[in-house]
């Protein structure tokens, strides 16, 4: 049905006079009338506000005239909405509370220490478990009662130690040692590593120490061991950017909490640095880190101790002579040992035996010593020069009496481009006391040299190639330490430059000037040209005259691949033996 056009406001009046319409509808609301015509049409039309005209009309015509009050319905429905509003707008605001609160817990978890933490009972590691560091574990044995019975101590007026630094390059046993003294007193283990302290907002550092402290005195008798503790307990100022950094803070705080334990409170801190040269001398005063135990790397009755101690779980072939392999892994740690077992240990398992035989030990310690073995050479140019070069170095290492013992050499490539090796065993007596004379330098000089010098004497002075430069890097090192550290040159008896061994920045950086003039800097030069350029002659010298033997050993070592040290020996001796009546004569 077609929706008539709403009428006009007079022309609507007239239709309700003629009584044109069935009923009226008034909208207070929207200040508009609902029309309705007797065929059931319906229009809307605009009113004035409080219409009395319209309401008039309608009652004298007889015209049913309805109110509506909507404006009651909106008041409702806005109420409704507000209402709604407000839960929303209450909702999102808890919500928002609620995220941010979280947010905020995050940051405060920041402060908290994230020490691992093994409870007592927990940690099996015993004093036995430990081996070739005799001294270091008998003073630390004491530290084991005074965790256990302490009044024994302080009954007498004995104060307990706070804090023992344990002292020593890497791998040499400081976490296990700490662990087993937590092992044998059953006391819980807090451990962790100084650089987890510090973040890169500042506060945290100390707020974590605080909290690391609180906890441990909820356990005492308990062990707290923080490793690397040079990390943040290096000298203060001397860092590089100055001042009062995120470092010192939580240094500082670590001072503040060691001084603040009693003496009986029963929690003991163990720190392990291999660089006690960088500490704050602070930490070492008494009543903070009082002790220093040095955990040095063992000597071969050490070694053959620990390699004892790793092989109680590796079934060991009966051939295999762990005192043999001592003395043939001068200068590895603890760690380093576990490793050459534990590597043996695979590669057993990957040939199907079900004992660690030489062979396995043999092949564990060149993948440890050299990295991972590869295809052995194909081109033979290439592998007889290496076989010179290496043969040059063998050989003079096997003529020099003061000069290390060859071990063994060999043209099996490594990766990292090592073609080939001659390796020696460094004198146990000179690693031990740590005495190096100036005839094992010169030696050494020679043998590193024997390289470049069979080159020189086999294809020429300009065929030499550039595989020496790694030797001729150490020469130089050796020269150089030689004239300015240890007062062998005829510069005399001066140490003009310091241990270069690693730099402490901040603190030898600003110092680095050398304390010698400049004529004296240019002998220095001379000196160390002048010793290399010997060394490299002498080496000359020797292999010159032993072509013969030279070229006999590189095809034996290009067949076999490796020569032994012993067996190298007794073919040099052969030859030598034949050659003494010629040379005598
Ligand atoms: P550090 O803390 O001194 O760097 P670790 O104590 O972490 O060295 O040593 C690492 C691993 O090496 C130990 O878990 C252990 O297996 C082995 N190890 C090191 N030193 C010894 C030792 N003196 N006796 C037995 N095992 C050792």
């Amino acid at each position: 049905m077609a929706k008539p056009p709403p009428p006009s406001y007079s022309k609507l009046l007239q239709q309700v006079r003629k009584g044109q319409v069935k009923d009226l509808e008034l909208s207070l609301l929207r200040r508009e009338v609902t029309v309705t015509y007797p065929a059931g049409a319906k229009v809307q039309v605009p009113v004035f506000n409080n219409d009395q005209e319209l309401l008039r009309t309608a009652q004298q015509a007889r015209v049913p005239l309805t109110v509506r009050d909507d404006r009651r319905d909106e008041a409702t429905a806005g109420l409704i909405g507000n209402i709604l509003l407000v839960v929303l707008l209450f909702g999102g605001l808890t919500l928002l509370i609620r995220r941010s609160s979280q947010v905020a817990n995050r940051a405060m978890g920041f402060g908290r220490s994230q020490a691992r933490i093994q409870p007592e009972g927990s940690i099996d590691v015993r004093f036995e478990d430990v081996a070739g560091i005799a001294e270091a574990k008998q003073e630390l044995e004491e530290v084991v009662t005074f965790l256990r019975q302490p009044e024994r101590f302080t009954s007498i007026g004995a104060k307990i130690p706070k804090g023992v630094l344990l002292v020593g390059p890497p791998g040499t046993g400081k976490t296990l040692l700490a662990k087993a003294i937590a092992g044998e007193a059953g006391v819980p283990f807090f451990s962790i590593a100084a650089s987890e302290f510090v973040e890169m907002f500042v506060g945290v550092g100390a707020s974590r120490v605080r909290d690391l402290f609180r906890r441990a005195k909820e356990k005492a008798p308990c062990i707290i061991f923080i490793d690397e503790i040079d990390a943040v307990g290096r000298q203060r100022g001397a860092g590089i950017g100055g001042g009062n950094d995120e470092r010192e803070q939580t240094l500082n705080q670590l001072l503040t909490e060691m001084d603040g334990f009693q003496d009986n409170s029963g929690v003991i801190l163990l720190a392990a640095t291999n660089r006690p040269d960088v500490l704050d001398t602070a930490l070492m005063r008494p009543g903070r880190f009082d002790r220093r135990i040095v955990v040095d790397l063992p000597d071969r009755r050490g070694r053959e101790q620990i390699l004892a101690v790793h092989a109680r779980s590796r079934p060991l072939d009966p051939e295999v002579s762990l005192s043999d392999w001592a003395s043939r892994t001068p200068g590895f740690s603890g760690a380093d040992l576990s490793n050459l077992l534990n590597e043996a240990a695979i590669l057993t398992a990957r040939r199907d035996l079900q004992t660690i035989n030489d062979q396995a030990l043999n092949d564990a310690l060149e993948r440890i010593t050299m990295g991972l073995g590869v295809a052995p050479l194909q081109d033979s140019a290439k592998k007889r020069l290496i076989a010179y070069h290496e043969i040059g170095h063998a050989l003079i290492t096997t003529l020099l009496p003061q000069a290390d013992q060859l071990d063994k050499v060999t043209l099996l490539p490594r990766a990292g481009g090592v073609g080939g090796f001659a390796r020696t065993m460094p004198d146990e007596e000179i690693l031990d006391s740590g005495l190096i004379s100036k005839a094992y330098l010169r030696a050494r000089l020679v043998v590193a040299m024997g390289g470049r010098a069979a080159e020189v004497v086999v294809f020429g002075p300009s065929e030499v190639t550039q595989g020496a430069s790694g030797d001729l890097e150490m020469v130089s090192r050796i020269c150089r330490e030689m004239v300015t550290r240890y007062g062998f040159s005829s510069l005399g008896p001066v140490a003009l430059e310091a241990d270069a061994g690693e730099v402490f920045l901040g603190r030898d950086w600003l110092r680095s000037d050398p304390h010698y003039s400049r004529e004296t800097g240019n002998r220095i030069d001379t000196l160390v040209r002048s010793l290399a350029r010997e060394s490299l002659q002498e080496a000359i010298n020797l292999l010159s005259p032993r072509r013969a033997l030279i070229d006999r050993l590189v095809d034996l070592l290009i067949e076999q691949e490796t020569l032994g040290g012993e067996e190298f020996r007794a073919v040099v001796s052969r030859y030598e033996a034949a050659r003494e009546p010629v040379s005598a004569g």
